[in-house]
């Protein structure tokens, strides 16, 4: 089969995403070698700058103050405290510090706190990437004229099946913002949750939004639903493992340039699981104990993993894929 080099259809990400198992994995880890060093992966600290009280509605999230939560809304923590923790997140060996705030969208009293800490992250050595819900044109000015290098906005799911898992935005608020950062220069992290009763063609469907971005997202999360107590996602079916890699295959064929993340979920897959992501493409992971709400594997296992495979962590300095430095 080829494989189209720009726009990709419904069924030609289709017809990758069914590939036998085998001829799948072969594929991606061929297009991964021609842009990525396939032993080097890059690895993000995330925060949680601003944790609960959110008034969006997702219904995943355990800091939705509409799903009930008991998660107490916390404020917007100090800039010293948020670089305190991406000193050590760099002392540690991550290369990007990522920032998130519970958020429809920030307010622009909290502006100031945001830029200071996006100058501060930038002037320790390390990437900087946030996530804070909308953006106007303003804000983004205000975050890119601070160096911001990321701008993490989910679109979680396909547009078919967005309005079943969130119902106070929509699908296209997301892309407004995504194209919003765009045009001022920060790059996109964006990417989605499986497992949250979506078809495998949703699945599909949003890889296909994000591949006919232009360009494509730098970055892109691929979650594995980790249903909260109290979500209307809580007693959600586990997506199949198998499925699971099938997805993250898709996404490097599709988006062979871009940094694929293995995201939530990695505290319940197995090391033969994660092996196989890797396999399949997926080149950074988030490490520390916690993502914003829900576990992460200690940090210490990520590296022993990594040893047991020869994997290395990208330095601040390196970047495998070429054609995303330029
Ligand atoms: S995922 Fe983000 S926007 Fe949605 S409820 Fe949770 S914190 Fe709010």
């Amino acid at each position: 089969m080829k494989i189209p080099s720009s726009e990709w259809t419904r069924d030609s990400a289709q017809a990758v995403h069914d590939l036998p198992l085998m001829d799948l994995l072969f594929r991606a880890q061929t297009v991964h070698r021609e842009h990525f060093d396939p032993n080097k992966i890059q690895t993000s600290k995330l925060l949680s700058i601003k944790t609960g009280g959110c008034a969006e509605d997702c219904a995943y999230c355990s800091q939705s103050a509409r799903n009930g939560s008991t998660l107490p809304a916390s404020k917007l923590i100090e800039v010293q405290r948020v670089l305190t923790e991406a000193r050590k997140a760099r002392d540690g060996g991550a290369t990007r510090f990522c920032m998130g705030a519970a958020w429809r969208e920030p307010k622009a009293r909290d502006m100031g706190a945001l830029v200071a800490m996006v100058e501060g992250v930038k002037a320790l050595g390390m990437e900087s990437c946030m996530t804070l819900g909308m953006l106007d044109d303003t804000q983004v000015v205000q975050l890119r004229d601070a160096g911001l290098d990321y701008y993490n906005h989910n679109i979680d799911t396909s547009e078919r099946y967005y309005s079943e898992v969130i119902t106070t935005r929509t699908f296209s608020d997301r892309i407004d913002t995504m194209n919003r950062v765009q045009d001022a220069g920060i790059k996109v992290c964006s990417g989605g949750i499986l497992g949250m009763g979506e078809h495998t063609g949703d699945r599909i469907d949003m890889l296909l939004t994000l591949a006919n971005m232009t360009p494509p997202p730098d970055s892109v999360p691929i979650n594995m639903l980790m249903p909260q107590a109290d979500t209307p996602l809580a007693d959600a079916k586990p997506i199949e493992p198998i499925e699971f890699v099938r997805v993250i295959a898709t996404a490097r064929i599709l988006m062979p340039t871009s940094y694929v993340r293995l995201s939530a979920g990695r505290s319940e897959m197995s090391d033969e699981m994660q092996t196989m992501c890797f396999l399949a493409g997926a080149n950074s992971i988030f490490v520390g104990d916690t993502l914003l709400t829900a576990e992460n594997p200690e940090e210490d296992n990520d590296y022993v993993l990594f040893a047991k495979l020869g994997l290395q962590a990208e330095q601040a300095d390196e970047q495998t894929c070429t054609e995303a430095a330029e």
